[in-house]
């Protein structure tokens, strides 16, 4: 790997090729706050170049059968498996996140992410009509569509790419790819097994950089006609109105605010062992995470009080040692930003019951300039606050009591996100009453973060447009045709 000094220097992958950039971006380790890495600041030029390999790789890999294609992922998912501790490290010195939660979830995830699109595109059926007073059959073909553009987000880096990835790929589209210049090091790692898997020169390109500079280039590229996007709100605007003038096919992935509503009924060791885990799991950057706890009144002061201790429990710090369940923050700035809200909070009179400014964090003297938080819960805050309406996206929820099965179902759904909820009650009634009324894309019930990659994953509202996962990727990856034939 290229070493400038102590720092490890990423390429583009281009055309099967690693090419250097003319300008590059620093890279910071989240847990001491130190620059440790050079990421490619690509921009038109470099992106032109990926496309164009993009297009040229197209006619042979969508000319492909599903089988071949499969055959090259899963060769891909084996290298990645092998070297799984290794991914898994360097997820977590770019990301910030535990070792732990890094190879148990993302690179696992990852490695699965192939293997799954690899299976699932070899049973995709297509629809057929019979129209016997017309004399007419009629029945539909998917194709692939070109070259599709991929944009990801710092917080499930590998993860989120290769469920881009996969199933743009399996469907037999070319690829170019740009994640998020803060955790780029996965990316450009898997890019250095793509020829040992078999994979086309030209089919997979990464092309590193920043948003505004490289991801612009690439979503108003002309030879792009697809373009897969996880991230913010704000950013799926600004893409949305740069692909219009081409028509170009989106699928967005967005934020979210996610609540929790929990029934006196409910099992409640179990539902604040869950809510810890979905509200803090990876520093709480998880677009899934649960952000605003509605609690029964009946039973708020025994869940507040259990929660307020499991969440005192979940370790902050150092991201290499085993025994921690949180690590860093992305970077400094978003570790402001999500001060920020706590602060919001304390002035308008709210209460912080563990974590920012409660409780102190002891860190080793090499990670003091590391951007750490730990599990921050807040009550006393209204709905309208910006703490109940804007993504934190950090380790920080709040919590509040109901009364009634119908309040808190318009209250949950009084922001302007729509994509997971989570309900706890032992009433299967009520289980089916209130998801139907969720305006949310994902409601899990006394469960969090259960994935079936058949069923259709995205968000509502502000949370997204168009899902993804099994049929859905297929879908959104893919042009269908309708052919009629008069006998
Ligand atoms: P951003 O929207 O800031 O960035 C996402 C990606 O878009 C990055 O690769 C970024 O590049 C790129 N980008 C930024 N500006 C542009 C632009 N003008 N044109 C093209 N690309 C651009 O989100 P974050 O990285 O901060 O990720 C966090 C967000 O992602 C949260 O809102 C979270 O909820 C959401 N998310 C949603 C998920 C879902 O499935 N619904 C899953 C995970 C996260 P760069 O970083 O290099 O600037």
């Amino acid at each position: 790997m290229p070493v400038n000094g102590t720092h490890l220097v990423l390429e583009n992958y281009i055309g099967g090729e690693f090419l250097p950039c003319s300008a590059y971006i620093d890279s910071h380790d989240p847990s001491t706050g130190e620059v440790y890495c050079k990421v490619p600041d690509s921009g038109s030029e470099e992106v032109d170049a990926a496309v164009k390999a993009a297009k040229e790789a197209f006619p042979d890999w969508s000319s492909r059968s599903p089988a071949e294609r499969a055959q090259v992922m899963n060769k891909l998912a084996d290298l990645m498996e092998a070297r799984l501790e290794e991914f898994a490290q360097a997820e977590s010195k770019d990301q910030g996140k535990t070792i732990t939660f890094a190879s148990t979830v993302d690179i696992p995830r990852s490695v699965h992410n192939f293997r799954f699109f690899a299976s699932s595109v070899l049973h995709h059926t297509t629809e057929c009509s019979q129209m016997d007073h017309m004399g007419c059959l009629n029945y539909t073909i998917r194709s692939p569509v070109g070259v599709a553009g991929l944009i990801s987000p710092w917080n499930l880096p590998l993860y989120l790419l290769t469920w881009k990835i996969a199933p743009a790929i399996a469907a037999g589209n070319t690829v170019v790819a740009k994640p998020s210049e803060m955790t780029s090091v996965t990316a450009w790692m898997m890019c250095k097994l793509m020829n040992e898997a078999g994979v086309p020169p030209g089919v997979v390109n990464v092309v590193f950089g920043t948003g505004p500079h490289a991801g612009d280039a690439l979503v108003g590229h002309p030879d792009v006609p697809l373009v897969s996007f996880t991230g913010s709100t704000a950013t799926a605007r600004v893409i949305t109105e740069r692909g219009a003038p081409y028509c170009k096919k989106l699928s967005l992935e967005l934020g979210g605010k996610n609540p929790a509503l929990v029934f006196a009924d409910a099992d409640i060791e179990q539902c604040v062992a869950t809510t810890v885990r979905s509200s803090f799991s990876n520093q709480g950057e998880i677009c899934l995470c649960t952000s605003r706890i509605f609690v029964e009144r009946s039973v708020f002061p025994e869940f507040l009080e259990k929660f307020v201790a499991a969440a005192r429990k979940w370790k902050t710090g150092v991201p290499s040692d085993v025994s921690n369940n949180n690590g860093a923050l992305i970077s400094k700035e978003h570790l402001e930003k999500v001060r920020g809200f706590v602060k919001l909070a304390r002035d308008e009179g709210a209460q912080v019951h563990c974590g920012e400014g409660v409780d102190k964090l002891d860190l080793p003297e090499r990670n003091r300039g590391g951007y750490f938080m730990s599990p921050t819960i807040i009550t006393g805050v209204t709905d309208s606050s910006q703490l109940m309406q804007e993504e934190i996206f950090g380790p920080v929820t709040c919590v509040t009591p109901f009364d009634q099965e119908e309040e808190v179902i318009s209250r949950a759904n009084g922001v302007r996100y729509g994509l997971a909820a989570t309900v706890w009650t032992r009433d299967v009634g009520r289980v089916h009453r209130v998801a139907r009324r969720l305006q949310t894309g994902l409601v899990w019930t006394n469960c969090w973060l259960v994935r079936d990659l058949n069923l259709p994953f995205g968000g509502m509202k502000n949370s997204g447009v168009g899902r993804e996962g099994g049929k859905d990727s297929y879908h959104f990856f893919t042009e269908v045709k309708t052919v009629t034939i008069k006998q």
